[in-house]
């Protein structure tokens, strides 16, 4: 396990000497300190990742550099158990989810990523007069991203592939709270045999080291997935460089269940929708809005569905519901919970902090309130947790109106078996992704990203390439 920063595919400690510790939250025991970065180790990575972006890196063919992405999800698969692993002792993800979802979605974005790099191509164009006139899309230059805490190596896999296999060098800053894996991933880069300085791995806290790099004048693009709040402040802090920014931020996605839905279906769907990954998933289906006339029958299936959900000692293989990432989330989250019983919403499943028999460890019992009102703090903000509000309304223009109550639009889900009313309600939602009759699926080759104030630029897909290239326009007189 590293716990050093990774910088020109060398280790080192931090210039201060200054490190920050790991902590499991399943068991809460110190894993291992990492080095915590400063503006001087910030300099360096800099330096070194701008001196492999004219050299080494851009000397490549876009074939080679293709295979050198792909050789990074090969090495991910072939090292998955023990990345996995790590995965799940820094977040409290339970190990099925690590080793069977996460670890390979990253693996497989590297794959995909990889096959893209020598089929960027530019344009001829049919300009007025004697021109040869044609395009280069170029690399951006070097590229920071920026990740929390929730799927720390998969949303670092979503900018490093593409951003690699665009030809730009990279500058990965994890959370503070899941640095393994990332240092992890800077391992393997010097197993492939990346050129020192094109991928480089700072640990450090977000409000220092992360500020610095949205204000270093030699980076020229954030990639990040965090906080709305926090999203703002990078959109501030990169104005005075004018960087190229991508904002992968919050949400509160609504998941709607019309009356002619399979109930069964749609009960298993908001399950899968909330709990999976304890809730802290970005697109988690937070909200959801069921047809007042089976509210009833659906809200005591879900009830008993959450209770059957147990948490459990994430690195046992037979468990689905591991800890939250962090005391400090476990409390966020608890906060919650009580506003929305002061506040008068049902509760009807979990509601309190759970004890899987060792007296450690943050685990918060699957949630589920009913009879919640739009104007309740737990229908309106990210709780980014395993608490589900479910909302009702009366008729579907209602649910769509409720639907897009809301500043954030990253992702929304319907369920019906009437196939006009799923296309209908799915081009009114305000949502960059918007499921039917299933819920939290993805693919590296489909986009994602928000609407709203979720944020702007897609990730994954061939979208993704837009962001991490900049079109040069080449103009040749071709008079004689
Ligand atoms: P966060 O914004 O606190 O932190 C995210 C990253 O930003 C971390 O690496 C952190 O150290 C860094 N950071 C913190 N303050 C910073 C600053 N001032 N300047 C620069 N960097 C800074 O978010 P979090 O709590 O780690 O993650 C949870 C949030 O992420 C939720 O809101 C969730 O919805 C969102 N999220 C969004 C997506 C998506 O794809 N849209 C995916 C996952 C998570």
């Amino acid at each position: 396990m590293q716990n050093k920063l990774f910088i020109g595919n060398e280790w080192r400690d931090a210039t201060s000497g200054q490190t920050m510790e790991v902590v499991n939250p399943a068991t809460e025991e110190v894993i291992t300190a990492v080095a915590s970065a400063g503006l001087d180790d910030l300099d360096v990575a800099v330096h070194v990742a701008r001196t492999a972006l004219n050299g080494p890196w851009s000397a490549l063919s876009a074939r080679e550099r293709g295979r050198l992405v792909r050789k990074l999800g090969e090495r991910l698969l072939e090292r998955a158990d023990e990345i996995a692993t790590l995965e799940t002792i820094h977040n409290g993800k339970p190990i099925f989810e690590s080793r069977n979802i996460e670890i390979p979605a990253a693996a497989e974005c590297f794959e995909y990523y990889g096959g893209w790099s020598d089929k960027i191509m530019g344009e001829t164009i049919p300009v007025k007069g004697n021109h040869l006139t044609y395009t280069l899309r170029e690399p951006i230059g070097v590229v920071a991203a920026i990740v929390p805490w929730n799927f720390p190596l998969l949303l670092a896999a979503w900018k490093v592939a593409p951003a690699l296999a665009c030809g730009n060098t990279v500058i990965l800053k994890p959370a503070s709270q899941t640095p393994l894996t990332a240092l992890a991933l800077a391992e393997i880069a010097v197993e492939v045999g990346l050129p020192p300085g094109v991928l480089n791995v700072l640990t450090g806290p977000g409000a220092s080291l992360g500020q610095a790099i949205v204000e270093h004048p030699g980076i020229d693009k954030i990639a990040f997935t965090g906080d709305t709040t926090t999203g703002k402040g990078i959109m501030r802090g990169a104005a005075a460089t004018l960087k190229r920014i991508t904002l992968e931020l919050g949400g509160k996605s609504p998941n709607i269940v019309l009356a002619d839905a399979d109930i069964d279906a749609a009960v298993r769907g908001a399950t899968v929708g909330i709990f999976y990954g304890k809730g802290e998933v970005c697109a988690a289906g937070s909200r959801l809005l069921v047809d007042t006339s089976i509210k009833s029958e659906f809200i005591d299936k879900l009830a008993a569905r959450a209770k059957k959900m147990v948490p459990g000692d994430p690195l046992d293989p037979k468990t689905r519901f591991g800890a939250v990432s962090s005391r400090k989330q476990m409390e966020t989250v608890l906060r919650y919970i009580d506003s929305g019983k002061k506040e008068g919403a049902t509760l009807v499943a979990g509601g309190a902090r759970a004890d899987i028999g060792t007296g450690k460890g943050f685990f918060v019992q699957p949630t589920v309130f009913a009879d919640v009102q739009p104007g309740m703090t737990i229908s309106r903000e990210e709780i980014f947790g395993p608490v589900l509000a479910a909302i009702e309304f009366a008729d579907i223009d209602e649910a769509i109106a409720r639907a897009n109550d809301s500043p954030y639009g990253l992702a929304a889900g319907v369920w019906t078996r009437d196939i006009k009313k799923a296309h209908y309600v799915a081009r009114k939602l305000q949502a960059g992704t918007v499921w039917v009759n299933t819920y939290n699926v993805y693919d590296t080759a489909a986009p994602f990203g928000g609407y709203k104030q979720s944020g702007f630029g897609r990730e994954m897909s061939a979208h993704a390439l837009e962001h991490y290239t900049q079109i040069k326009t080449v103009w040749v007189d071709l008079s004689l």
